[in-house]
């Protein structure tokens, strides 16, 4: 057996050090959850919920602890740790009321003794590799869906989210769910690798997009369904007409929340000249208001970066940017420790030939660029390999609309910015991903469709 050293980012401080899995004891679990599946596939659908509803409740019930534990291994605020948390009940509560009209076998044509149903059944044994930043939506988002539609399940946490990781597998074991239908995988990236080396029927994949193209190479030959839900540049354009106050305040708390490590944090603005000194005066305000400091405390808003390497990538975008001509309006440097700390950063006067615009920064970081108008501002949008979110913000809806829909992403905001709606598809375009969470779509997809032929004798 191996061993995981589990930090606190914000101290450095050792928090646990727990056994982790390696390539035979992967294997051993993987051939359990195969074993285990087909008879937690013919529990009756009511009770798969039953058991879904009693981890709901375990999870209401030890919401400050879980916040605690998340908050102490990856430096997110208190304050975001809850938010996270009751977030997720609001999605567990979509997925139940939902998956009965999703798993009903439909009749789609009936005539001279002949039927034809559409029958939707489990993929089986399904992978979840999951990233640290919202270790609650990203897990749950996954295997909440996963287990009601009739699949068994091995989660393998982030390495900077594993106690979290095993709080749930405790909680859902303690709900009812058998202990081989839900599996946590403990250990970093070379345990993933192990993972998806297993005879299974679909990994579902949150984290970065270097991570995701080597899942998908070694994937490719085997047939096996795969879901990645990867990294994004997600820019927003502010027209002349907006409301210069609430767009700053949204956009800053847009690209600096969770200290910007979102997937769909924003990570680009477009500014329309005529508002443009006034927009940048009222972001960097709001940005210099915000509280850094102990995430354990109720008032901070920056907390600790999760990943200590992260900081050199920010360090870096922030020495190009310089080179290149940026201004730097606030920020700008890492922190003393110990723990990993970076200053909530502002550059003006960029552009795309910055890295800062082009590469996810994934921490408190923003460029603000000036642009003449909406064909600029919408080539600028579109100027990325990635394709997650994008925003605008004007009070002309047609305006807005008529931008949006040209923009390749797979949400787009209208005077909002950084949301994710249970009810409504979550994708990528581009280096973004493939496949999609959330909404009813996201219930379906750990489902296949089986095509029933049926003439009576
Ligand atoms: P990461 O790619 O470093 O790690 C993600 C997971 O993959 C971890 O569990 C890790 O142990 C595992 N892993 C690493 N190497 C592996 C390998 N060779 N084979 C199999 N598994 C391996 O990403 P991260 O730092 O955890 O997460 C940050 C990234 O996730 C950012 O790019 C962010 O944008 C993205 N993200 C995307 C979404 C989304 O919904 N699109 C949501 C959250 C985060």
């Amino acid at each position: 057996m191996n061993t995981l050293c589990i930090h606190n980012p914000a101290s450095a401080a050792l928090i646990t050090q727990l056994g982790a899995d390696d390539a035979a004891s992967v294997a051993v679990k993987a051939a359990a959850a195969r074993a285990a599946q087909p008879a937690w596939n013919a529990v009756p659908l009511a009770e798969r919920k039953a058991c879904i509803v009693r981890f709901r409740t375990g999870v209401l019930a030890e919401l400050e602890t879980l916040a605690a534990t998340m908050t102490g291994e990856t430096g997110k605020p208190i304050k975001m740790s809850r938010n996270e948390l009751n977030g997720l009940l609001g999605r567990i509560d979509f997925f139940l009321q939902q998956v009965d009209a999703q798993l009903a076998t439909e009749t789609v044509y009936a005539e001279g003794g002949m039927t034809e149903q559409i029958e939707h059944i489990p993929l089986g044994v399904v992978v979840n590799i999951s990233a640290w930043n919202y270790p609650w939506f990203v897990g749950g988002n996954v295997y909440v869906p996963a287990l009601l539609t009739g699949n068994a399940v091995l989660y393998k946490p982030s390495e900077y989210a594993t106690l979290t990781g095993l709080a749930m597998a405790r909680l859902l074991h303690a709900a009812g769910i058998p202990q081989d239908v839900f599996i946590a995988v403990v250990g970093g990236g070379e345990v993933g690798a192990a993972l998806q080396a297993q005879k299974i029927d679909g990994l579902f994949f949150t984290g970065s997009y270097a991570t995701g193209a080597k899942i998908a190479q070694a994937l490719g030959p085997r047939m096996v369904k795969l879901q990645l839900e990867l990294g994004g540049k997600d820019p927003t354009y502010v027209c002349e007409d907006a409301n210069v106050q609430n767009a700053a305040e949204s956009l800053a708390d847009g690209a600096m929340y969770n200290t910007g490590q979102s997937c769909c944090s924003v990570e680009r603005i477009y500014v329309h000249e005529k508002i443009y000194d006034a927009f940048c005066a009222a972001f960097v305000d709001t940005v210099k208001g915000f509280r850094l400091g102990d995430p354990m405390a109720e008032d901070t808003y920056i907390g600790a970066i999760t990943r200590a390497p992260q900081l050199a990538v920010l360090e870096a975008q922030v020495a190009d940017a310089l080179a290149k001509g940026a201004t730097l309006r606030s920020g700008g440097t890492r922190l003393p420790g110990p723990g990993n700390w970076f200053a909530p950063t502002v550059f003006t006067e960029v552009n795309h030939s910055m890295e800062l615009m082009r590469e996810e920064s994934f921490g408190p970081i923003i460029g603000i660029q000036k642009v003449s108008g909406d064909a600029q501002a919408l080539q600028l949008m579109n100027d990325t390999r990635y394709g997650l979110t994008a925003g605008v913000f004007t009070p002309d809806e047609a305006r807005a609309k008529a931008l949006l829909a040209q923009v390749n992403a797979g949400s787009v905001y209208w005077n909002c910015c950084d949301r994710v709606s249970p009810r409504l598809p979550w994708s990528g375009h581009g280096d973004s991903g493939v496949g999609l969470t959330l909404s009813t779509y996201g219930i379906a997809t750990f489902t296949r469709p089986k095509a029933w032929h049926l003439r009576q004798a």
